[in-house]
């Protein structure tokens, strides 16, 4: 039975384990995935703990997704573009790869709407950890242009700055402009979680081939009401991101590529 788990606080939520359950059941594996409460002082020695007893792969969720950035041994490129990792994988030895698969996740799940990304620009709303962590893997895509919006300008520019890439660029909500070719939007914010309107302009959302929010839940989000009434084209939640990033984190602990992800959705969200 091979061991996993999630670091996290809180983590009772957590669908980690449920998903991984069903890769497992797919590819003929026994597992045992747990969920790991733990605190800021204690996560190095729980990491540290639980790969000694025999674990083989963790995923780490908020908050603590900056320090296992600096926990890890060695990072592949994803986690040290996005400065944040999801998911650790024991190289033996007391090393430890860290890896990041959020933004493969968006970019994977995307695809499904928006099935040609090259040209595409981006309105990123967001300059979080969660916006930091897709941004190298939509540059690779080919998106012709990502427009980082935030509430706190200077999060914006640090985030343009730190990947100095002249496709991106920042804005306020207030000074946001209709784009002009095809563009989607992304909800990279906590806004939903706290059931707050962003202030977007209707033609904005009604232009959109795609309002994508990354958070997910049995009700669509206030993000997803608002953009559906403006008349977006596609409107679309979290969970397939979700689901793809640990597709990912799942061939690495055990090199399987044979995961299917779309059966695993459709029955989490039969769930929620
Ligand atoms: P974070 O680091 O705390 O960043 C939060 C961002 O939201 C900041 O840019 C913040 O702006 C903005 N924000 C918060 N309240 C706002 C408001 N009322 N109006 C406008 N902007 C607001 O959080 P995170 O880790 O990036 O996570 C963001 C979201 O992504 C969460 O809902 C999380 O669940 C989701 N997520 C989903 C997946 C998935 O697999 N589906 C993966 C990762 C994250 P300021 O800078 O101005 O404070």
């Amino acid at each position: 039975m091979d061991k996993l788990t999630v670091f996290g606080n809180p983590i009772a939520h957590s669908l980690s384990p449920q998903i991984h359950q069903l890769f497992a059941q797919q590819t003929g594996r026994q597992i045992s995935y747990t969920r790991h409460l733990t605190t800021s002082p204690q996560f190095s020695a729980a990491v540290a703990s639980f790969f000694r007893g025999g674990g083989v792969g963790a995923n780490v969720t908020l908050p603590f997704k900056e320090s296992a950035y600096y926990l890890a041994t060695h990072l592949t490129r994803r986690a040290f573009e996005a400065k944040a990792v999801n998911t650790l994988v024991p190289l033996g030895h007391g090393q430890l790869l860290g890896d990041n698969t959020d933004g493969h996740g968006l970019v994977h799940d995307l695809q499904r709407y928006v099935p040609r990304l090259q040209g595409l620009e981006v309105l990123l709303l967001g300059a979080g950890g969660a916006a930091h962590g897709v941004v190298a893997p939509l540059l690779a895509a080919g998106v012709a242009k990502i427009t980082v919006v935030n509430r706190t300008l200077t999060r914006a520019q640090q985030l343009r700055d730190y990947f100095s890439d002249e496709r991106i660029h920042v804005s306020s909500y207030e000074s946001l402009m209709q784009p002009q070719g095809n563009y989607c939007i992304i909800n990279a914010t906590s806004a939903s979680l706290a059931g707050i309107q962003l202030p977007i302009p209707e033609a904005i959302y009604a232009g959109a081939q795609l309002a994508y929010d990354m958070m997910y839940g049995a009700q669509p989000t206030v993000f997803m009401r608002q953009a559906k009434t403006a008349g977006s084209a596609q409107v679309v939640d979290g969970l397939g991101m979700l689901v793809e990033q640990a597709a990912l984190a799942f061939q690495l602990w055990f090199g399987e590529s044979r995961v299917l992800t779309e059966p695993v959705i459709a029955q989490l969200r039969a769930n929620l």
